[in-house]
């Protein structure tokens, strides 16, 4: 199954099958369209603009878009996998400035890979992979912002917590004091229906509020990273501090979905 990202009702698709775009002025043309749109939602829910993040995601994007992309004036992007982000961060290293944000599932063996060149990591869902990251960041020194990956849509994801686990997960991050906990991570249903889509969005925000009052001393929940290019205008309503974006701005992918959030049967 595919996102639909023609969602009915008030919420059409952000640029409809997200025409392709490589020049540095589609990238700021599309990085603006995303801009004032979150800017829209944002009076709609009388909320202040300047508490969303727009992380541009870019997967699968060559380094020569990508140093358009920075040329357009994008200094952070958000990989999904390890191995790719790290070979581009290495490709773009005489960029000045740029950061890197994870924000696919990581395999414990690839804490290390991780940790090299990371600024921030949204899908954390395991102690395993907390203690990994952990004990590679000590080595190196570092430290490294993370989002606590819920699985808000009850559907047969591989990844993230299930909501009912997510107290307890939270009470034993303390012991690893190079992770700084920043809040919490979705992805929607895979539906049409933004009905639906903004059930999930509405039920991490809830959590958050639920957990965040018993949450230990130094784990911090103010964050909520929700909203990619089809549902990001329902996610801001929501409370969303970070929207992921990659095909609102870059165009669509080659690639497949299911490439990226694996579900059983895809
Ligand atoms: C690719 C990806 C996104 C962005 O999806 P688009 O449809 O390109 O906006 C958001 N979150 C995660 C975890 C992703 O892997």
């Amino acid at each position: 199954m595919s996102r639909q990202c023609e969602a009915p009702g008030r919420y059409p698709a952000t640029v409809p099958s997200y025409t392709a775009a490589s020049a540095v002025a589609d990238f700021q043309r599309n990085h603006a369209l995303v801009t004032a749109r979150i800017e829209a939602a944002c009076e709609r829910a009388g909320r202040d603009p300047a508490g969303v993040r727009l992380l541009p995601v870019s997967k699968t994007v060559d380094e020569a878009r990508m140093r358009a992309a920075v040329a357009a004036g994008m200094t952070g992007f958000g990989e999904n996998k390890v191995q790719e982000a790290k070979r581009k961060s290495a490709a773009l290293a005489d960029v000045p400035g740029l950061s890197w944000s994870l924000i696919g599932h990581l395999q414990t063996n690839k804490a290390r890979d991780a940790v090299s060149f990371a600024s921030e990591f949204q899908a954390l869902d395991s102690l395993r992979l907390a203690e990994a990251l952990d004990r590679r960041l000590d080595a190196a020194g570092r430290r490294l912002d993370v989002f606590v990956q819920v699985n808000t849509s009850d559907e047969e994801s591989k990844y993230g917590l299930p909501p009912d686990q997510l107290t307890g997960f939270l009470d034993e991050l303390p012991r690893f004091p190079c992770l700084r906990v920043r809040g919490l991570m979705t992805l929607a249903v895979f539906s049409p229906d933004p009905d639906a889509v903004r059930r999930c969005f509405v039920r991490l925000r809830r959590l958050r509020d639920q957990v965040r009052d018993g949450a230990p001393d130094g784990v911090g929940l103010d964050e909520l990273s929700m909203g990619m290019s089809g549902d990001y205008e329902i996610a801001v309503e929501e409370g969303a501090t970070v929207v992921r974006v990659g095909q609102a701005i870059f165009g669509s992918r080659p690639t497949p979905d299911a490439l990226y959030w694996p579900r059983d049967g895809v």
